[in-house]
C-alpha cells in the first residue's frame, strides 16, 4: 500500500539571465528562486492497482515518482509504501520496487545487457535460483533472446525499452514506477510493452503507477486515474466516470447509401463526407436507440457505430478546464 499525505516539495535553482555582464555578476552574488513542484499532494493506492498518473509537462509526475522510490526528499508531508519512508529506509525500500525512467537507461551504456542484469542482481542480492527463473521468464516474455548479448548503445529504442523493464523487475519487486515507458516507440513495441504489464499485475498483483502522455497507455492498461496539475491532485477517480463527468455526448458514426439523413434535436453535424456523418449526439435530449431509428428511417444504413468521447478529448477538456 502507498499513502502519500500532504507532500510538498520545492526546488531551489538559480536564476540565469542572458549576458555575458550577468554571467559574471552571477558568479559573485546569485539570486534563486523556488520552484514548488508539490503542493500539498495526497492519494493512496492500494496493493494490486494500476494508476495512470497524468498531466502536462512539468506538473510534477517525475518528482512523485522520484519521492516514492527514495531518490528525493520532501520538505514535507508522509510518504509510507509498504511500511517503510522511502527515502528513510532507502536500502530496504528499493528492494521492493521497480523503476523503469523513459528518459534515461539504467543499463550500462557499453557492455552486453546480460552484464548490467548481473550487476543488478548482485545489487540487490538475488539468490541465483530466483534470477535464473526470472532471467528465463523475463526473456521469454518480453523476446530478450539475443538482445541479452548486445551493447545497451546498439540497440533501438524498443529494444532497450524492453531490456529497461526486464532489468526493474529481476529481483521481483512488488511495486513497479514506470515514468513514461512508451515513450518514442513504435506501434509493435508499444503493445509488447502494454500487454507484459498487464499480465504482470494479473498474475503477480504488482501495483503498477504509471506516467505517461500516450491515453492509449492509460486505455489499455489503468483503471483509476490521478490527474496532476502545477504540483496539485486536482483529480482522482474511475477513467470511464471521469468520461461520463466530462462529457456524456456520444458520437455517431453512420455509412448510408443514397440521401443523406436531416439530423434532428440533440444531433450536432461534427463531420460530411460522400456517403458518411459524424454525429454528436446529447443523450439528455434524444436517446441513442431514438437517434438511430430517426436515422434509419430516411435513408439505407450500411453501417453504424457509437462511441463515448475519447481519453484524449477527455484528457484534452479537462486541461482546459483546469487552465493547466
Ligand atoms: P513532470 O514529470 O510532470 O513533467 P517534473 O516533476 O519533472 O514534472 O517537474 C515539476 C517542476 O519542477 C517543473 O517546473 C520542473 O521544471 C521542476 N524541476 C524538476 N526537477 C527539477 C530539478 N532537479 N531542479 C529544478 N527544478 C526541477
Ligand atoms: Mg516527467
Amino acid at each position: 500500500m502507498i499513502e502519500f499525505k500532504n507532500i510538498n516539495k520545492t526546488y531551489r535553482v538559480a536564476k540565469r539571465q542572458a549576458g555575458l555582464g550577468n554571467a559574471m555578476k552571477a558568479l559573485f552574488s546569485r539570486e534563486y528562486e523556488n520552484i514548488h513542484a508539490l503542493n500539498d499532494v495526497s492519494f493512496n493506492i492500494q496493493d494490486g492497482e494500476m494508476v495512470g498518473y497524468i498531466g502536462p509537462n512539468g506538473a510534477g509526475k517525475s518528482t512523485t515518482i522520484k519521492i516514492m522510490c527514495g531518490v528525493l526528499t520532501p520538505d514535507s508531508g508522509e510518504c509510507i509504501i509498504n511500511g517503510r519512508t522511502p527515502w528513510k529506509e532507502r536500502v530496504r525500500h528499493v528492494k521492493e520496487i521497480g523503476v523503469v525512467f523513459g528518459q534515461r537507461s539504467q543499463l550500462w551504456w557499453d557492455v552486453p545487457v546480460i552484464d548490467s542484469f548481473e550487476l543488478v542482481r548482485d545489487m540487490y542480492k538475488v539468490d541465483e535460483k530466483r534470477y535464473k527463473n526470472n532471467l528465463d521468464e523475463l526473456s521469454q516474455l518480453l523476446d530478450l533472446g539475443e538482445l541479452l548479448k548486445t551493447p545497451a548503445r546498439s540497440l533501438s529504442l524498443g529494444q532497450r525499452m524492453r531490456c529497461e523493464i526486464a532489468a526493474s523487475l529481476l529481483h521481483n519487486p512488488k511495486t513497479l514506477f514506470l515514468d513514461e515507458p512508451t515513450i518514442g516507440l513504435d506501434a509493435v513495441s508499444k503493445i509488447a510493452v502494454r500487454e507484459f504489464i498487464k499480465k504482470l499485475n494479473a498474475e503477480y498483483g504488482t501495483t503498477v503507477i504509471l506516467t505517461t502522455h500516450d491515453m492509449q497507455d492509460i486505455e489499455a492498461l489503468t483503471e483509476r486515474i490521478l490527474l496532476i496539475g502545477k504540483g496539485r491532485i486536482l483529480l482522482d477517480g474511475n477513467l470511464d466516470e471521469l468520461k461520463k463527468h466530462v462529457s456524456e455526448r456520444k458520437t455517431l458514426v453512420i455509412k448510408y447509401r443514397g440521401k443523406a439523413p436531416e439530423i434532428c434535436g440533440g444531433m450536432t453535424l461534427v463531420g460530411a463526407k460522400k456517403g458518411q456523418l459524424v454525429i454528436s449526439l446529447d443523450p439528455s435530449v434524444m436517446q441513442v436507440s431514438h437517434g438511430i431509428a430517426y436515422l434509419a428511417a430516411q435513408t439505407e444504413v450500411l453501417d453504424i457505430s457509437v462511441s463515448g468521447i475519447t481519453t484524449e478529448e477527455m484528457v484534452a477538456t479537462l486541461y482546459k478546464e483546469y487552465s493547466i
